[in-house]
């Protein structure tokens, strides 16, 4: 049986990894940086097989040329997108990744919104989403509109409700705060937030998030079930609102909550 686990990174990253003892072997995905890779595989006695990249920041890729440096032969698995240049193969939506060692499949998902090339990987129960699903949150638009980043959280929202969420930073409790302010007297959202606060006093990851109980209480997976006057309509905003008017009055209201 493969194991996963988040292995913090930088300032509030996570970089997953999953191995199988066993074979000896791992993949990781968006190593921000090589020390906490080259760290736990050492202590585990691992080789690095395969690096699964979802999009080109630097705070998800860094690290690969040290990786690759320890490591030749390792698959490096990204979007179609130059601005990562250490690809030994691209893919897109609906392709297939198929690994021998450790053994995994995963479906490519295009979830484009926080960047133009965005990707995540679904299969073995996870879902690799990057930085476009966070626990109770969800990426900034930085080359996305919100129709585009809507469509990749409905592509995201419809996977298994079992789904283990792997989102690559620690952003739960600082996102809670936005939450609550749109569904305060959502239950499953109080019940997250209790469960996450103890995760982080414990200094524990608070993922990976089960999709289920996204769907229940993260304000961006429900834009059709927040009641209207819950949603911060900018300026003078009038009826009838579209379903991606009230993801962007959420998003953009996020973006200028104090964090
Ligand atoms: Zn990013
Ligand atoms: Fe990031």
């Amino acid at each position: 049986m493969p194991s996963l686990r988040p292995l913090p990174a930088l300032r509030d990253n996570y970089i997953w990894m999953l191995a199988d003892p066993e074979a000896g072997t791992a993949l990781i995905v968006d190593p921000g940086e090589a020390g906490p890779v080259l760290d736990a595989l050492a202590a585990d006695g691992l080789a690095l097989t395969t690096i699964l990249l979802t999009h080109h920041h630097a705070d998800h890729i860094g690290g690969v040329p040290e990786l690759l440096a320890r490591f030749p032969a390792a698959a490096v698995i990204a979007p179609y997108d130059d601005r990562i240049p250490a690809a030994t193969r691209r893919v897109g939506h609906g392709d297939v990744v198929e690994l021998v060692s450790p053994v995994a499949r995963f479906e490519v998902l295009e979830v484009h919104g926080h960047t133009r090339s965005h990707i995540a990987y679904h299969g073995e129960g996870l879902v690799f989403c990057g930085d476009t699903l966070f626990s109770l949150g969800c990426g900034r638009l930085f080359e996305g509109t919100p129709a585009q980043m809507l469509d990749s959280l409905d592509r995201l929202a419809a996977l298994p409700g079992n789904t283990r969420v792997c989102c690559a930073h620690e952003y739960t409790l600082a996102n809670a705060a936005f939450a609550r302010t749109v569904e305060p007297d959502n239950r499953a959202l109080a019940n997250r937030i209790d469960a996450a606060r103890v995760q982080r006093a414990h200094h524990t990851p608070t993922l990976p998030a089960v999709l289920d109980e996204e769907l229940a209480a993260n304000p961006f997976l429900r834009v059709d079930a927040i009641a209207d006057d819950r949603i911060p309509w900018p300026g003078n905003t009038k009826p009838p609102y579209r379903r991606v008017d009230r993801f962007a009055a959420l998003r953009l209201a996020k973006d200028h909550f104090p964090a």
